[in-house]
């Protein structure tokens, strides 16, 4: 479902990421953990393209992309757009239009990137923020919302252009830890429905729970790869036992 194959990312003389290699079937979820400044947004940020790879290939679907010193920077911005809507993504800021109520913020991307008819536009966001808990929030500005239901709209938002997978960036860091746990149901309820996930979180015990695949990072390379149980309760390498050392 998802290939990266010797991506390579660097800004100036910093290589940030370095032929990165990872495979994501299509329904699993996978865990990045790895140390701050890591390459572990960086990475998320090539396979959704905000960021352009100067190497490599990203394969989503049927879709491949090569890359070659900025060649795929030449990518139309049509193009550009289309793809990003196969790949949603949601940050560790939620990023919500504060001038759109809750339901025009959903609605949003299907009316501008898809040309979604509006009527069937709101259908969708009233039917994703159902699943996020929040369609009675439908008329509010997030200005009036807790950071936990903020980030549930934000997901219910990028869920409305039907991603092929959803990225997620430390969805949880910013929150008030009581706001946590709600977020984390949402991302939970999406693994058991059959989404394809990647999340760099530093919520060790959900990545054990939900992630099929736990990828340790370090210096834009990937230190050990595996099962969530193997990689986090039996890891093999001196750096990812290191890291994790902290989390217990
Ligand atoms: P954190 O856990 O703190 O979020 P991370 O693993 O997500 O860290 P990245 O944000 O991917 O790390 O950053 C990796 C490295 O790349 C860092 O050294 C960072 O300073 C550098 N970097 C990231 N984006 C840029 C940029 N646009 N320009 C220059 N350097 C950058
Ligand atoms: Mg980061």
């Amino acid at each position: 479902m998802i290939e990266v194959d010797n991506l390579s990312k660097r800004f100036g003389d910093h290589v940030v990421l370095k032929d990165i290699s990872l495979k994501v079937g299509k329904g699993s979820v996978v865990a990045m953990i790895g140390p701050s400044g890591s390459g572990k947004s960086t990475l998320l940020r090539c396979i959704n393209l905000l960021t352009i790879p100067d190497g490599g290939k990203i394969r989503v679907g049927a879709r491949t992309m090569s890359f070659q010193g900025g060649q795929a920077s030449k990518m139309r911005e049509k193009d550009l757009a289309s793809y990003r809507a196969t790949t949603g993504m949601v940050f560790q800021h939620f990023n919500l239009f504060p001038h759109m109520t809750v339901v025009q913020n959903v609605m949003e991307g299907p009316i501008s990137v898809k040309k979604v008819p509006k009527p069937e536009a709101r259908a969708l966001a009233m039917e994703l923020l159902t699943r996020v808990g929040l369609a009675d929030k439908a008329d509010t500005y997030p200005d009036k919302l807790s950071g936990g239901q903020k980030q549930r709209v934000a997901i219910a938002r990028a869920l409305a252009l039907r991603p092929d997978v959803m990225l997620f960036d430390e969805a949880t860091s910013a929150l008030d830890p009581e706001l946590v746990g709600e977020v984390l149901s949402v991302m939970r309820a999406l693994a058991e429905d059959g989404m394809t996930m990647i999340l760099v979180t530093h919520e060790i015990a959900f990545a054990r729970e939900v992630a099929d695949q736990v990828i340790f990072m370090r210096d834009g390379v990937v230190v050990e790869a595996g099962p969530a149980e193997q990689v986090i309760d039996h890891p093999t390498q001196a750096a990812t036992r290191a890291f994790l050392s902290r989390f217990i």
